[in-house]
């Protein structure tokens, strides 16, 4: 099967920039590609007239629901929204049922993605067993070749002596921690916003950012110690930023992810009735938190202290999010919109470079997690194309996804994707 996609601009990573190039495929390998279009007989001739191609976004962070909770999500329609998104590689959080633990369960959930899945997904194994963030560790030398990495994510791990033993055992494994950073022992009970002005005006207990923070160095330290690769989740405070920079000043074998929704919101942007039942959709963990927070990230994403862009896309029932800032189930949705948004509202203000996005997106989460694809010849064609002329807004009852809590519903958006290919298969086609 030969294919050539045609008329498009093509994202050069060496220029930077979107330059008219067509693109080759051999059954679903970039053959070639180039501004002539050489006498190669094709199969199948795709016209991309008008239209921005990238390279898949990767997420190393998603949450797909299945096995377990397939009234969230489910790999078919969480891996289509995936493809809406312009993503053709993600990494499913392992807070499922069972949790890839060990290698039978692992085949539960790979069982289901082969059947069901339109893009690649990638399998994260738990830390520990049960997920419990505490006990007995997974057997991870069993489980490396089948999955992207090791997460507890949802909790923190406890201990700093389990947190030890797992980077031993990874390191060994040669494979990669993604920490959920949380110590719950700094956190009051029933705080599920940022501990910053919206809670101490409303009276409300607060998550501090040293929750996060100070996980996250206990865990720098031990990354030192073992030399283990690892990777903190969704950052969310300034100190955690200044921590990881340090850090990674010191050669510490560490890098990180941050989410569209602490770049463009803070604790600012909160409904002013907590109590509202609409207001569930800015609940997630960690909060959003501050204005400062908010500007350190950004500086901090410029800087490249902030390796990779992740969604946590993390889809609940209505019913789950239908109840305010103080009892709704913690995630939002994020997949189907991040690039747009990002797009949108800092590329298009001059904030980030397109470039860096890019990078940001497509480049470092695929070195960092070896996940392979592209758009260069010689890779396995993962390819996403937008039109970057679109003018629309976020509209949750669109969503592929079955979560449809988003605080960016009603945001303008100006890029729309078209087409997503993983190999020869159109993932997402609105050509
Ligand atoms: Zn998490």
């Amino acid at each position: 099967m030969r294919t050539r996609y045609t008329g498009g601009m093509l994202w050069d990573p060496e220029q930077a920039a979107l330059i008219r190039e067509d693109l080759w495929t051999q059954d679903g390998t970039v053959a070639w590609r180039g501004p002539q279009s050489a006498d190669f007989p094709v199969d199948r001739v795709i016209d991309l007239k008008g239209l921005a191609v990238f390279p898949g976004f990767a997420d190393v962070h998603v949450h797909l629901r299945e096995p377990g909770f397939p009234y969230k999500e489910t790999i078919a329609t969480g891996s289509l929204a995936c493809a809406r998104g312009g993503y053709t590689v993600v990494c499913a959080m392992p807070n499922l049922n069972p949790v890839p633990d060990s290698p039978e369960h692992l085949a539960v959930e790979e069982d289901i993605i082969r059947r069901d899945a339109v893009i690649r997904v990638l399998p994260y194994g738990s830390i520990t067993r049960g997920q419990k963030g505490e006990g007995e560790l997974t057997d991870m030398a069993a489980l490396a070749g089948r999955v992207c990495g090791f997460s507890d994510d949802g909790r923190g791990v406890k201990t700093a002596e389990t947190m030890r033993a797992a980077m031993e055992r990874c390191r060994a494994a040669d494979s990669i921690i993604s920490a959920h950073c949380e110590e719950l022992s700094l956190i009051p009970p029933g705080a599920g916003i940022h501990d910053g002005q919206y809670a101490a005006r409303h009276g409300l207990p607060g998550i501090p950012s040293e929750s996060e923070t100070a996980q996250i160095r206990r865990d720098i330290a031990l990354a030192r110690e073992t030399g283990c690769r690892y990777h903190v989740c969704h950052v969310s405070a300034a100190a955690s930023v200044a921590a990881i920079r340090a850090a990674k000043a010191e050669r510490v074998d560490i890098t990180c992810e941050t989410a569209p929704h602490y770049l463009l919101l803070c604790d600012e942007d909160l409904p002013e009735d907590p109590l509202a039942p609409d207001s569930g959709r800015f609940k997630m963990n960690p909060p959003l938190r501050g204005r400062k927070d908010r500007e350190a990230l950004l500086e901090g994403l410029l800087d490249g202290t902030i390796d990779c862009i992740a969604t946590d896309h993390a889809p609940h029932s209505a019913e789950e999010k239908s109840r305010g800032l103080t009892g709704s189930a913690m995630g939002i949705v994020g997949i189907e919109t991040a690039f747009p948004l990002l797009y949108t509202h800092l590329v298009e203000t001059g904030k980030v470079p397109l470039a860096l996005l890019i990078d940001r997106l497509c480049v470092r989460p695929r070195a960092r997690f070896r996940l392979g694809g592209g758009i260069g010849v010689g890779d396995r064609l993962e390819m996403t194309v937008f039109d970057l002329q679109a003018d629309t807004v976020v509209d949750p009852a669109d969503f592929v996804s079955k979560g449809k809590a988003t605080p960016f519903a009603g945001w303008p958006l100006h890029a729309a994707c078209r087409l997503t290919a993983v190999g020869e298969n159109l993932a997402w086609n609105l050509l």
